[in-house]
């Protein structure tokens, strides 16, 4: 079967791959070459019970990040290079009673979730996380959370499904109109101009800082109210997010920059000196109910949606990428694919 991926994304990527992992000829279009948009961005955070501020979310998060290892795995195996992948935990932190009491209640509902997880004084936390600042008086440890570097990931998808025969063509869709081929729109924030009716897909922007530091400052992801930091294998450390709508703008601002440095700082006081490597702008693709769109077009016979993940699209890349798959190539819908439905908005 021939198939049309519209986006080069990490979810038309993994799309792509899975599609082309079972057989299916694949030609990816995306005017600006792979990753450049939303994903190149991310923080790649894995962390579906920070996330999941819905049952249907954290359905859909836990979900993809059960088949995260198997999936990463499959990807730098056929890429025949490794992805920076770890899965050393989030620890969550309060710096306010109120922020602390907040914690607790999110302990309980891990617990009612069988979920393994430790709730922590800020002492403890500091012991986990010596470069914590003083103002942290609690911590939430969840073992099972991670992160990917999402443009490593990325780019180890287009070379595992160039080896499987996809092409990617640096070029533009229109608006879709009936095609012999089966087309999936994975475009993003810009899926509501290539799909055959308006998409509710709108641009929320995110700026992220990327900081260089000699040895790395913490050991896991940190996450405060307002900001979080990721820590990378080679000792920088990503600073996420801004969330601005301000519509198809993709530059940084001062602003933005200024903002994220003082809100790390107040969690890890060393970013205060820490050298400033790049600032990543990128749009994350919101819907109304800040749920994906996935699945087939209920207007439009041959038609995949693969958009709308907003800020946990590299963490539902692989489920997306398996649920597209079993659809477009066995009429097969699992089960989570309910919590996604395109017709929810006439589509
Ligand atoms: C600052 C920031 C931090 C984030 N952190 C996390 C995180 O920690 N964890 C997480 O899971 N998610 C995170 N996200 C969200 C995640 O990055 C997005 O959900 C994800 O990248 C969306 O991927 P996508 O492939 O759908 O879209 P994109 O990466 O935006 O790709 C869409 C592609 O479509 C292309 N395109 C546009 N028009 C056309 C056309 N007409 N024809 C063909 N192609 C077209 C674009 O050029 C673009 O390359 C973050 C986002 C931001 C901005």
């Amino acid at each position: 079967m021939n198939v049309i991926v519209a986006g080069a994304g990490i979810i038309g990527c993994a799309v792509a791959y899975e599609l082309a992992s079972r057989g299916a000829r694949v030609r990816v279009i995306d005017p600006r070459g792979p990753g450049q948009g939303a994903t190149r961005a991310s923080a790649g955070v894995l962390a579906p019970y920070i996330e999941g501020h819905s049952d249907a979310l954290l359905k859909l998060g836990a979900c993809s990040l059960g088949y995260y290892d198997s999936f990463v795995a499959r990807v730098a195996a056929d890429a025949g290079r490794p992805v920076e992948y770890r899965r050393a935990g989030t620890l969550e932190v309060a710096c306010s009673d109120a922020e602390a009491s907040e914690l607790a209640r999110a302990a309980e509902r891990l617990s009612r979730a069988g979920v393994a997880h430790s709730l922590l004084d800020g002492d403890a936390a500091r012991r986990l996380e010596p470069a914590l600042s003083r103002a942290v008086s609690a911590g939430l440890l969840v073992p099972q959370h991670g992160y990917v570097a999402a443009t490593a990931f990325t780019s180890a998808l287009v070379a595992a499904a160039e080896r499987r025969g996809v092409v990617f063509a640096a070029d533009s869709l229109a608006r879709v109109a009936q095609s012999a081929d089966p087309v999936v729109i994975a475009a993003g924030s810009w899926s509501s101009r290539i799909a055959p009716s308006p998409a509710p897909v709108r641009p929320i922007r995110g700026q992220l800082l990327h900081l260089v530091f000699d040895h790395p400052p913490l050991t896991r992801v940190v996450w405060g109210s307002r900001a979080y930091l990721v820590p990378w294998e080679d000792g920088s450390v990503l600073v996420g997010a801004t969330s601005e709508d301000v519509g198809f703008d993709e530059r940084a601002t001062e602003e933005g920059v200024t903002d994220l440095l003082a809100r790390a700082t107040a969690v890890a006081p060393a970013v205060a000196g820490a050298p400033l490597r790049e600032v990543r702008v990128g749009l994350r693709p919101a819907t109304s109910d800040e749920l994906p769109i996935i699945g087939a077009s209920s207007t439009m016979r041959g038609v995949y949606y693969a958009t709308g993940h907003y800020r946990n699209g590299v963490l539902l890349a692989p489920l997306t990428a398996l649920m597209v798959a079993d659809l477009v190539l066995d009429g097969r819908e699992r089960a989570e694919l309910a919590l996604a439905r395109p017709d929810r908005f006439g589509l």
